[in-house]
């Protein structure tokens, strides 16, 4: 719920770990980490050194949506079905979620809890979730949040902002408040810094759905989707790319049988592949063309938002540097010519 008077704290940067250590004894911390790989990413927390200099190279869907995981069983022997014994359960605390992830979890939510009737594993997790915001300092280089009005925070319950010594922090709803304890916190009469990002990449997003759609055998689609891999690291690092295909097991010996999902990805071939092998998106232009009209067209037709929230990930994850924004212009440009 949220709170009807907000109050700004501080927390010393030499409190913070001892702080995110106390949030971790009672609940599932993630915090943004560079890893072995030298990706930056959200991970439990452990005590590691947090990547806290700009929005991570992914975000922390995977804790919300996880790649793969087991829904439900069947047992032969006893007859007995249910829901996987891995429902989630415990609360899960995601601290330094930046603001375009703020929104891309509120367009989750949209899809999942709302259109798709509650689904129980996402809902379970987000109904169980505490969203820690971490407000972005400078704007990132391929991102253009401004653009699509995701530049401020959403739906999270504190908000945190760096300064020299340490955080200013509000809490935004009651369940925030609680994590607030006096043992770390002290109140303070600063007020919150409004943030001044000046993106360096912008969208032009009036009349876009239309324009896009209506451009749908634009030359750009074919020049760029040249280049394309299908390589799926654009919906792979996407925070708000949902697609999931569904898998049945079945076990000879036992005759017990499982059905499990995972994410999937509309840049491969079998994607939109139906009975008797045809398949609907044959050509990487298609399947591009796909990807930029779902984010930036069809979901805004249908659901009155658009599915991207600037977050710049599928530009720089793209090995050949297609870029949403430049084909989105160049489209946008020749439409008002
Ligand atoms: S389409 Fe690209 S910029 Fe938009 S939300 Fe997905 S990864 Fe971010
Ligand atoms: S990341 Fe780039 S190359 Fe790979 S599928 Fe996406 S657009 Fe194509």
């Amino acid at each position: 719920m949220q709170l009807v008077r907000v109050l700004n704290y501080i927390i010393e940067k030499e409190s913070l770990s001892k702080w995110l250590e106390s949030l971790s004894q009672k609940s599932t911390l993630v915090v943004p980490v560079e890893n072995e790989t030298g990706a930056t990413c959200f991970e439990e927390f452990n005590g590691q050194s947090l990547f806290l200099s700009g929005r991570t190279d992914f975000s922390a869907k995977k804790f919300f949506l996880p790649t793969n995981e087991k829904m439900f069983f069947f047992r032969k022997k006893t007859l007995s079905y249910g829901i996987s014994p891995n429902f989630p359960k415990g609360r899960l605390i995601a601290f330094g979620v930046r603001a375009c992830d703020t929104h891309a979890l509120n367009a989750l939510d949209h899809l999942f809890i709302k259109l798709l009737g509650d689904d129980c594993f996402y809902s379970a997790r987000r109904k169980n979730s505490t969203i820690i915001a971490l407000q972005c300092r400078e704007a990132c280089s391929s991102g253009f949040c401004a653009s699509m009005g995701c530049s401020k925070p959403t739906g999270h319950d504190i908000l945190l902002a760096e300064r020299p010594s340490g955080f200013i922090a509000q809490a935004i709803t009651e369940n925030g408040q609680t994590l607030l304890s006096a043992e770390f916190f002290k109140k303070t009469q600063d007020p919150f810094p409004e943030p001044s990002l000046e993106c360096s990449k912008g969208l032009s997003t009036s009349g876009i759905e239309e324009n896009l759609y209506a451009n749908f055998n634009h030359p750009i689609w074919k020049k760029e989707a040249e280049r394309c891999l299908s390589c799926t690291s654009c919906t792979e690092a996407c925070p708000t790319c949902y697609c999931y295909s569904s898998s049945d097991c079945f076990e000879f010996g036992s005759g017990d049988s499982s059905r499990s999902r995972e994410r999937d990805s509309c840049q491969l071939l079998r994607f939109s592949e139906v009975a008797g092998q045809h398949i609907f998106r044959p050509s990487r232009e298609s399947r591009l063309r796909q990807f930029v009209l779902h984010k930036l067209s069809y979901y805004k037709k249908h659901f009155g938002t658009h599915l991207c929230v600037g977050c710049g990930r599928c530009i720089d994850a793209c090995p050949v540097k297609i870029d949403i924004t430049e084909i989105a212009n160049k489209i946008q440009g020749d439409a008002k010519k």
